[in-house]
C-alpha cells in the first residue's frame, strides 16, 4: 500500500521546498510531522492535491 503514491508527491514537495522554497509545503510538512504517520500521509496528499490544483490554475 505505502509507496505507490509516495514517490510522486514526495518529489513534488521536495521540489517545492528545496527548489522553490515553498512556504506552503514547508508549513504542511512541519504541521504533519506532529501528527501520526497514518493521518500524516493521507492529509498531506489531500492538501497537496488541493494546492496542485491551485497552482495549476494560476500563472507561476
Ligand atoms: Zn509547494
Amino acid at each position: 500500500m505505502l509507496g505507490t503514491l509516495e514517490p510522486d508527491w514526495h518529489k513534488y514537495v521536495e521540489f517545492h521546498i528545496k527548489v522553490l522554497g515553498c512556504r506552503f509545503c514547508q508549513a504542511n510538512l512541519d504541521d504533519l510531522q506532529s501528527q501520526s504517520q497514518e493521518t500524516q500521509q493521507e492529509a498531506f496528499q489531500a492538501r497537496i492535491m488541493e494546492s496542485t490544483i491551485g497552482f495549476l490554475s494560476r500563472p507561476m
